[in-house]
């Protein structure tokens, strides 16, 4: 099992950009364990997800969970099916029932009787004469008793041929663009949840620890995970991550929630080691006395907040 949790944390690393890793990181921070589609007028949309990611366009959201989906992030199950304009991918969808002989829209359901007597077939409305059935063939009168019920079907008022099923046509509401099922965009509207790989990667640290790692890239630093660093003293340290940039050296190390004694071991490494920025990733946010523990001990206390992702605050504290 550990096995097929590092070979999906593996293959998300690749993926992984920023919006995914914030997405992941709001999510747990909210408790947000899924996200429920909304079929609008105006098509499928992840409403949750645009006030989460302010900015991003319904197609550029879809595409993201279809992306966090496919390298394991996210998991996704089927919830409805909806027929949408390929036009404008608006979800108004009018049907249509049209002749399939003359395309005429003006056509009816018809009830077919035989005429026993004489064995004529016709729609029961052609039999129908001032109140009266009347055989349009032999010209008798027909009752109750005089005629069977054969079946129903349509008809078209303006070529006058009958057939089992009309032919179906959409019209968007939105732009009035006609269409069948053949053009119709037939949409998918999937629930998202977190994936077992992505819940265990978070409490552990690994996914958090990526977005670090990744940041740190982009900015130009060497980056080492698990590595040791030996101290004045002569001590070796192991940080979850070091970063080295010409002079500069950050550590990084992580902690499911900012205890105390996690600030205070932090910095004796620190201390003896001497980096340029020390860090303590979390997911639970800092209490006001934590808080001020790290600001004593010189600990940064790193949580996404669901207003600046991990990456956010990397970028800030290496632009100080
Ligand atoms: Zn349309
Ligand atoms: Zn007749
Ligand atoms: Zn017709």
């Amino acid at each position: 099992m550990s096995e097929n949790v590092e070979e999906i944390s593996t293959e998300s690393e690749e993926l992984l950009d920023l919006k995914a890793e914030k997405l992941v990181q709001i999510m747990v921070d909210r408790g947000l364990h899924s996200i429920a589609p909304k079929i609008e007028q105006s098509g499928i949309s992840y409403l949750s997800i645009s006030e989460l990611l302010p900015g991003e366009k319904d197609i550029q959201i879809k595409s993201l969970l279809d992306k966090m989906t496919r390298s394991g992030i996210l998991n996704a199950k089927l919830i409805d099916k909806v027929v949408m304009c390929p036009s404008c991918r608006g979800a108004s969808i009018l049907a249509k029932y049209n002749c399939p002989r003359c395309e005429s829209i003006d056509i009816g359901r018809a009830s077919i009787i035989e005429h026993i007597r004489c064995g004529y077939l016709d729609s029961k409305d052609k039999f129908e004469k001032g109140g009266a059935l009347i055989c349009p063939k032999c010209k008798g009168v027909v009752r109750e008793s005089d005629y069977r019920k054969i079946g129903s079907s349509f008809q078209c008022n303006s070529c006058g041929s009958r057939f089992e099923s009309p032919k179906i046509k959409h019209r968007c509401m939105n732009c009035q663009e006609e269409f069948t099922y053949k053009d119709a965009l037939y949409e998918s509207a999937f629930e998202y949840s977190l994936s077992e790989a992505t819940k265990k990667n978070v409490a552990k640290g690994t996914l958090p620890l990526i977005s670090i790692v990744n940041a740190l890239k982009d900015s130009g630093y060497d980056v080492s995970q698990k590595a040791q660093l030996q101290g004045r003293s002569g001590t070796m340290h192991t940080f979850d991550v070091v970063a080295r940039k010409e002079k500069r050296v950050i550590v990084a190390s992580f902690s499911f929630e900012p205890k105390e004694e996690e600030i205070i071991g932090l910095f004796a490494k620190k201390y003896d080691v001497d980096p340029s920025h020390t860090l303590l990733v979390t997911l639970t946010p800092p209490s006001k006395e934590e808080e001020a523990v790290s600001k004593a001990y010189g600990v940064k206390i790193l949580c996404s907040t669901g207003t600046q992702s991990l990456a956010e605050q990397i970028y800030k504290i290496l632009n100080e």
